[in-house]
C-alpha cells in the first residue's frame, strides 16, 4: 500500500459535527438560543469543556494566559515560530451554534486529524480559544486578542466593569482562570508565531446567494461610527404650528435618510450604513422632540470613498440646519481603519480551497474579528463558510455540515502549505 500524500489528508466530519452539537449544548435557553456571554457561568462551562476536550485528545495541559484565552501548544519537528488556529467560544445573548465555536472546534478537528494520521509539521501548532469576542455586559469585546496584540494595556482593563452586576472585569477574569495584574505576560512575542489562521461563518449572505461554500478573507472592514446630536426646540405639540417648529427628531430623520442615500448611491457590496440608536427626546407624545440623538455605523474600506460620504453628509447636514432651524453636531466616537489580511495567508487559503476543487472565492469580512487584532502581529487569515440566509447572532444561524467539511479541508491545506512555505524568517 502506497503512503497516502498530505494532499490526501482530510478531516472527520462526523466528529467535527458532534464536536459542535456537544458545545452547543452549553448555554442552550429554552428558545433555542445560546446564551454564553463573557465571564456568565456557561462562559466558564464551555471553556471547561474544551480545555478538557483537548487535554483527552492532546494528552497535554491546557494552558490559561492571564487574561484567560485558553491554548494547547503542541511541539513541532523544528524550532520554529508556532502557527496558530481558532476563533472565540463566547456568544451574544441569544446567539447561535457555529460563531466562534465553530472555528475553534475547525482548529482542534484538523490538529486532531494530523494526529491521528501521525503527521508533525515542521512548525509547533497552537489552538487558541479566545476570551470575550462579542460585546458584552463589560462593554469591550475582542478583548482577549486585544490584549495579547498590545492594544489593551493592565491599567486600561482595570477600569471595566459589568454594567449591572458592577463586578471588575479583573475579578470576572479570575474567575475563569486569568489574573489581569499579570497582563503583560500575554504579550505574544511576534517571533513566536509564524501566522494565525481562523475559520468563520461569514455572518453575511453573499456566498449563500452566490452558491459558494467558502471563501478566502481579503481585509476586515473598516469601521466608523459618529454620535450626532440634533438641538431643536421642545414644545407643545398641539399649539405649534407646523411651519414655526424646529423639530429635532424629524430633523435627525432627515439626516439618517441623508446617510442611507449616500451609501446607496455607492453601489458597493462593501459600503454600509446604519442608524440603529436613536434617542428622542423628550419622548413624549405631546412635545415635539427639542433634541435627538444618533450613532451611525459605517462600514467601508476605501478611505477615498468614505471621504466622499463625509463630504456629502457634512452638505446634508447644513442644509438640514438651515431646512429645519436646528443644529447638528457630530462627533467621531469610532474609527477603524480596515484591516487587510496578509497576501502570504491568503494564498494559502486559495490553494486550499483549488485543493479541494473549489474557486478560490474572495470575500471582505463585513464583521469585525480577533483576526484583526492578531493581525497586528502577525500574519493573518481567514476563511468562511456559508451562513444560510446569511443569519447569525440568532438562533437561526446555521452552516450545512457539508460546507464545514470543505472550509476544514481548505484550511487543512492552507495549513500544510504554509508549514512547508514558511521558515520562520522571512519578513512578516
Ligand atoms: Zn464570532
Amino acid at each position: 500500500m502506497s503512503k497516502p500524500t498530505n494532499k490526501n489528508v482530510t478531516i472527520h466530519i462526523k466528529r467535527l459535527m458532534h464536536n459542535i452539537e456537544q458545545l452547543g449544548k452549553i448555554g442552550l435557553n429554552k428558545d433555542g438560543g445560546i446564551d454564553r456571554v463573557l465571564c456568565s457561568d456557561t462562559d466558564l462551562e464551555a471553556r471547561n469543556w474544551i480545555s478538557r476536550y483537548w487535554e483527552q485528545v492532546f494528552l497535554k495541559k491546557t494552558r490559561v494566559d492571564p487574561i484567560a484565552n485558553l491554548w494547547m501548544d503542541l511541539e513541532g519537528d523544528r524550532n520554529l515560530p508556532a502557527i496558530v488556529m481558532g476563533s472565540h467560544h463566547d456568544a451574544v445573548p441569544c446567539g447561535g451554534r457555529f460563531d466562534g465555536a465553530l472555528g475553534v472546534l475547525m482548529a482542534t478537528e484538523i490538529v486532531e486529524t494530523l494526529k491521528d494520521r501521525r503527521i508533525r509539521l515542521r512548525h509547533p501548532l497552537s489552538l487558541v480559544s479566545f476570551t470575550g469576542e462579542e460585546p458584552n455586559p463589560f462593554n469591550i469585546s475582542t478583548v482577549g486578542s486585544k490584549v495579547i496584540a498590545g492594544r489593551l494595556t493592565k491599567e486600561d482593563l482595570h477600569k471595566y466593569s459589568h454594567r449591572e452586576t458592577k463586578e471588575l472585569l479583573g475579578d470576572a477574569i479570575k474567575r475563569m482562570g486569568g489574573n489581569l495584574d499579570l497582563a503583560e505576560n500575554a504579550l505574544i512575542n511576534k517571533k513566536n508565531v509564524a501566522a494565525f489562521l481562523e475559520c468563520h461563518i461569514e455572518q453575511g449572505d453573499k456566498l449563500d446567494k452566490s452558491g459558494l461554500a467558502i471563501a478566502t478573507v481579503t481585509k476586515i472592514t473598516g469601521i466608523y461610527r459618529e454620535k450626532i446630536t440634533v438641538s431643536g426646540e421642545a414644545n407643545h405639540a398641539g399649539t405649534t404650528m407646523m411651519n414655526s417648529r424646529k423639530d429635532a427628531y424629524l430633523a435627525a430623520c432627515e439626516y439618517s435618510l441623508a446617510i442611507e442615500k449616500a451609501v446607496k448611491n455607492l453601489n458597493s457590496d462593501e459600503a454600509t450604513a446604519t442608524v440603529g440608536f436613536v434617542k428622542v427626546e423628550p419622548n413624549e407624545a405631546n412635545i415635539i422632540s427639542g433634541k435627538t440623538t444618533l450613532i451611525m455605523d459605517m462600514r467601508i474600506s476605501d478611505k477615498v470613498r468614505k471621504a466622499g460620504i463625509l463630504h456629502k453628509l457634512d452638505r446634508e447636514a447644513a442644509i438640514i440646519e438651515g431646512q429645519r432651524k436646528v443644529t447638528i453636531q457630530r462627533e467621531v466616537i469610532l474609527d477603524q481603519e480596515c484591516i487587510p489580511m496578509s497576501d502570504t495567508v491568503i494564498n494559502a487559503f486559495d490553494h486550499g480551497a483549488v485543493c479541494i476543487g473549489e474557486p478560490a472565492a474572495h470575500l471582505v469580512s463585513m464583521a469585525g474579528h480577533d483576526a484583526a487584532n492578531i493581525s497586528m502581529i502577525t500574519r493573518t487569515g481567514m476563511i468562511f463558510v456559508k451562513s444560510v440566509n446569511g443569519k447569525s447572532h440568532c438562533k437561526e444561524e446555521l452552516s450545512y455540515p457539508e460546507d464545514i467539511e470543505k472550509a476544514a479541508n481548505a484550511m487543512l491545506q492552507a495549513l500544510l502549505y504554509l508549514d512547508k512555505e514558511l521558515d520562520g524568517n522571512d519578513i512578516i
